[in-house]
């Protein structure tokens, strides 16, 4: 399904819900989020720019009452055209989501919305003596939503593994524009089907993802390398 113009009811509704910074129809707006660094490009009807997951849940359930596609977006760094709206419809920004909202280094777990950008979240981590390994070269502009979505990983992912194997827990919007939590900062939060592994990688398809719990490893404070020939 394509939807290149939006019925009025759902721009109404999305405008009171948003406001004029959250809800975005000018053309300008709607190119810059029409495509990633796939260099592909299909443009929105509108771009939201919710604030929290109340909004989420609500952009979700208006669209999906109008039959409405949805696309969300981190950075959009991606190179595989996953965040491009081929259906058209609406764009999901997650750019204004982006506070950290716990760092818990007793705990060994930092709690963040999806915005947040990686290298971001490394710089706060540093002072602590702490990191989260998922280390993509993109980190100094994608977002911990995009890494979760793609299960990105860098270099550091042959000793720690990829992003899929660095997150504890989740809340996420389903189809259905519900809340879900799965996981959680314990090791122990293991009971019941383990949704947070299956949304990790799901590249934005099963949920949308308002908030992770990521699990953080001690900085190194001696490091050597040596060459041998
Ligand atoms: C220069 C460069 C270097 C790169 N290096 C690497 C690398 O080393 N390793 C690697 O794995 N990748 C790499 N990438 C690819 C890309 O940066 C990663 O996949 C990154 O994780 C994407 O994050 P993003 O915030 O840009 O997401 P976007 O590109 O905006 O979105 C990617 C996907 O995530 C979905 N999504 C975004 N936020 C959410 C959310 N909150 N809930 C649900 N779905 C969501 C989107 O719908 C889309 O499907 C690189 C890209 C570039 C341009």
């Amino acid at each position: 399904m394509t939807t290149a113009t939006l019925p009025p009811d759902l721009d109404a509704e999305l405008s009171a819900l948003l406001g004029a910074e959250g809800w975005r129809t000018d053309a300008a707006t709607r190119q810059a989020h029409g495509s990633d660094d796939s260099r592909r490009h299909a443009m929105p009807a509108g771009v939201a720019l919710p604030r929290d997951r109340d909004q989420v849940a609500a952009i979700v359930r208006a669209c999906r009452r109008h039959r409405v596609p949805l696309v969300a977006r981190g950075a959009g760094t991606g190179t595989a055209a996953a965040a491009v709206p081929f259906g058209g419809g609406i764009v999901v920004s997650f750019a204004r989501m982006n506070r950290i909202l716990q760092l818990r280094p007793d705990d060994r777990c930092a709690v963040v919305e999806p915005g947040v950008v990686n290298g971001d979240l490394q710089q706060a981590l540093q002072p602590l003596g702490l990191f989260w390994p998922p280390d993509p070269s993109s980190f100094e502009t994608c977002t911990i939503g995009g890494n979760l979505a793609c299960n990105a990983g860098g270099p550091r992912a042959v000793k720690y593994g990829a992003t899929r194997d660095n997150v504890l827990g989740l809340v996420a919007v389903t189809g259905r524009g519900e809340l879900v939590r799965c996981g959680g900062p314990r090791t122990k939060d293991a009971t019941g089907y383990d949704l947070t592994h299956l949304i990790v990688g799901s590249e934005g398809t099963l949920a949308l993802i308002v908030e992770a719990t990521l699990r953080l490893q001690p900085l190194y404070r001696d490091a050597a390398s040596a060459t041998a020939a």
